[in-house]
């Protein structure tokens, strides 16, 4: 396998948003699609998860082009929940951006650009490199150190000795450091990665060495014009479009990445990256991974929006386009029209549509059970019970905020496990959507309007 390193930039925005699905940990089939009813975090909602499994391999198989999914249902019916299983099950290497239809409209930039950019996130570009492998055994490593003070100079010789010769190596500190870790003596015998600075012990003799199998199968070797034999090894990077514009864009530079703040992004980069990338995809240095774009409350989407993501769709790079929406026949933004989940006809043309169901009680106390497990709270069995009728009751989102609650208050009471009088606790304290109307419509006048 070659070694791939997968971008580790995500907005710290999404952090808590991510959260509430940190228990999702794929879609939860079998090898023939059929749903199993409790796996990789997923419980229920069977057909739903059937039908977001055979999209994925409609993915695999890059048969989806062009088109997008909608999944429709109440809300907390695991609209989310589905999209986030189907990134998982696509793999760490396919990138997936989410977003809210609700932040586009944001006074920093204008919607197309927040699409533009979400769109980008969304394209992965797996860029091939080749770094140099140097193997063999150490003769001698000489640090030179300065006259006066006694720290490690920053330079430094190693003689390496391969099958056929000796070759001697200037050292910066960097290597110095390296070797110096990787408590390098004269005798073992090493490998050193060019690239990365990278130092493997392979043995101590160079005859019991030669497992180059170690090195992994990318490894090839190439003859050097001074005929000396070198290991080469394919190191792959995924990074998706958005990050190399915004390390592009003189204006924003790397730093934008973590800061998340990136503003807009002039099209004249993008053009540029654009002609870049297609022309490493001719030379095959590189490909392009298409991965998945998420937009929940689709329906907060306007006109414009909407005529965006038609023509996006169409470009040969695109994303699956994932879409969700708890609406039924509501109106347009942007338009006096109505239409089925404030999704213009054109573009529902072009969806696949998933539906999601409410939860029975079992289900919803299943579901409970596997956050309980992943916040670490321990609870007792009535207490779950409890907090499943309300869960039916109210939402299951609402109950799940519960679990941290209860086991605060069972803490604040030295309780070793949550019992239902802490369920009780924070039932009163905090109150469910529910509840809160019935609040509000008894004291309406007192409220300020
Ligand atoms: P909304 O329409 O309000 O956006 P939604 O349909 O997107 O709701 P989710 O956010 O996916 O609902 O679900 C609410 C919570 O329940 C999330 O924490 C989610 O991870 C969890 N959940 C929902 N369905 C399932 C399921 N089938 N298995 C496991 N967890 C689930």
């Amino acid at each position: 396998m070659a070694e791939v390193k997968v971008s580790e930039t995500k907005d710290l925005t999404r952090i808590e948003r991510i959260g509430a699905h940190s228990h999702i940990r794929g879609l939860g089939l079998d090898d023939t699609f059929e749903a199993r009813d409790v796996s990789q975090g997923m419980v229920g909602q069977r057909s739903a998860r059937r039908a977001a499994g055979i999209i994925l391999q409609m993915i695999k198989e890059g048969q989806i082009a062009g088109r997008g999914v909608l999944l429709a249902g109440q809300p907390g019916t695991g609209k989310t929940a589905i999209a986030m299983g189907m990134a998982k099950a696509l793999g760490e290497e396919t990138p997936f951006a989410m977003m809210a239809g609700s932040e586009i409209f944001s006074l920093e930039m204008s919607k197309t650009e927040a699409l533009s950019q979400a769109f980008r996130k969304a394209i992965g570009v797996r860029i091939k490199e080749e770094t140099e492998i140097i193997e063999g055994e150490v003769v001698e490593i000489q640090i030179e150190r300065p006259a006066t003070a006694g720290a490690a100079s920053k330079t430094g010789k190693l003689t390496l000795k391969t099958t056929e010769m000796e070759t001697v190596y200037d050292l910066g500190t960097k290597m110095i450091e390296a070797l110096g870790k990787a408590k390098v003596q004269s005798g073992d015998v090493i490998a050193i990665d060019k690239a990365s600075g990278k130092i493997t012990k392979l043995g101590r003799s160079f005859a019991r060495s030669r497992d180059y199998d170690a090195m992994g199968p990318q490894t090839k070797f190439v003859q050097c014009p001074d005929g000396e034999l070198q290991k080469r090894k394919e190191v792959v990077h995924v990074v998706t479009l958005h990050e190399i514009d915004v390390i592009n864009s003189r204006t924003q530079g790397f730093l934008a990445l973590f800061a998340g703040d990136t503003g807009e992004i002039r099209s004249e980069v993008r053009e540029q990256i654009d002609s870049k990338v297609a022309e490493w995809r001719e030379e095959g240095k590189a490909e392009i991974v298409p991965g998945v774009l998420f937009i929940d409350e689709v329906h907060m989407l306007d006109i414009e929006c909407f005529s965006y993501l038609n023509r996006a769709l169409e470009n040969e790079m695109a994303p699956i386009l994932v879409v969700a929406t708890n609406r039924g026949i509501t109106r347009i933004r942007g338009t006096n029209y109505k239409s089925p989940h404030g999704i213009p006809i054109d573009l529902l043309d072009r969806l696949l549509i998933i539906a999601t169901t409410p939860y029975t009680e079992e289900e919803i106390r299943k579901i409970l059970d596997i956050r309980c497990e992943e916040e670490d709270v321990d609870m007792t069995d009535d207490a779950k019970d409890l907090l499943t009728k309300i869960g039916a009751e109210t939402s299951l989102r609402y109950a799940m905020c519960l679990i941290s609650a209860a086991s605060l208050a069972c803490q604040r009471r030295k309780g070793k496990e949550v019992e239902i009088e802490d369920i009780s606790r924070v039932y009163t304290l905090f109150v469910d959507v529910k509840r809160s109307t019935q609040f509000l419509m008894e004291y309406q006048e007192q409220f300020m309007f």
